[in-house]
């Protein structure tokens, strides 16, 4: 028996958010709403969405010692994350600076901050954490080498799921373990380099299978998506709603994935229903506030 669906191995920082009618170009100073402050990170974010949809789940990431880090355990907590595996101190928690326009669409600059210092040695340091998951998920908001020991300290007959966002060229090792391997279109093609020659999803995700990971699921915003293993492509249908902020909705519809494949769902029907989740969640202001419980998944 596993003591968690999911754990999730990632960043956690305070999202400042500021509406603007259009975002700033270079040297350009626009004016904007006042100032929310909202906890975020990618890593928080998935543990918040899988703990709202119902699933177990332990965030291991790491915070600093300041207002910041609070108000991220707390809303951890009141989502109902175990957070025995968040460490606190060493760097100012991280910070993202975030700009949404009318249409939904945002700019974000990150301070990794206290995510920087999440190392290969607490990740070893909290092996027990791996043995009593299921399904471990991570992201790329925390160093490269300590997502490395991520799929070192993997369990055997867990599973692995990578969003790898913001996306690097990653080691053959990584990708190996990946099952699915989550990339929004940016992503997919960060990831494949000059290898993706036009715009389709099914090629990038045929391209980014021959790399090694078990299993991709390309996410296309208003589009769906489209998931892709030996079995073969397919696409998953999107969900009509009226986007009004699609800040968190990539890590939605990551956290319910995982959750549901661990759960035993096929790929495609998995990825189905967090497509619906992340369909909610567009629907609303913010990350962590805007995420669905099932019952609220289940009305749409
Ligand atoms: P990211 O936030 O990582 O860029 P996407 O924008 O592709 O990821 O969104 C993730 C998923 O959320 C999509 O695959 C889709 O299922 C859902 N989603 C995102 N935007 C919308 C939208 N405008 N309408 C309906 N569903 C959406």
């Amino acid at each position: 028996m596993y003591d968690y669906d999911l754990l999730v191995v990632g960043s956690a920082n305070a999202d400042l958010v500021i509406g603007v009618e259009r975002r700033p170009g270079a040297g350009e100073t626009v004016l904007g709403s006042d100032l929310a402050v909202h906890p975020g990170g990618k890593g928080a974010n998935q543990a918040a969405a899988a703990a709202r949809l119902g699933a177990r789940t332990a965030l291991l990431a790491r915070v600093g010692d300041d207002g910041h880090g609070r108000l991220l355990l707390d809303s951890q907590r009141a989502a109902g994350v175990d957070t025995v595996g968040v460490l606190v101190g060493g760097a100012p928690t991280g910070v993202a600076l975030i700009q949404v326009d009318p249409s939904g669409d945002n700019s974000i600059v990150v301070s990794p901050g206290a995510n920087g210092r999440l190392t290969p040695a607490d990740v070893r340091a909290a092996g027990g954490l791996f043995h009593a998951s299921r399904v471990v998920s991570a992201q790329l908001e925390i160093p490269l080498e300590t997502v490395v020991e991520v799929v070192r300290s993997l369990a055997p007959g867990s599973r692995f799921v990578l969003n790898p966002s913001p996306p690097l060229p990653l080691p053959a090792e990584v990708l190996a373990a990946c099952d699915p391997l989550i990339v929004n279109e940016h992503e997919a093609k960060v990831i494949l380099g000059g290898a993706a020659t036009g715009d389709s999803p099914e090629e990038w995700a045929e391209l980014l299978l021959a790399r090694g990971p078990r299993s991709v699921v390309v996410t296309l915003g208003g589009e769906g998506a489209l998931v892709a293993s030996a079995d073969g492509v397919a696409r998953v249908p999107s969900v009509k709603v009226r986007a009004v902020d699609t800040t968190g909705a990539g890590d939605a519809f990551t956290a319910a994935l995982a959750w549901r494949l661990g759960a035993g769902e096929p790929l495609a029907q998995a990825a189905a229903y967090a497509a619906r989740v992340g369909a909610v969640t567009v629907t609303r202001e913010g990350a962590q506030v805007s995420f669905p419980t099932a019952a609220e998944v289940a009305a749409l």
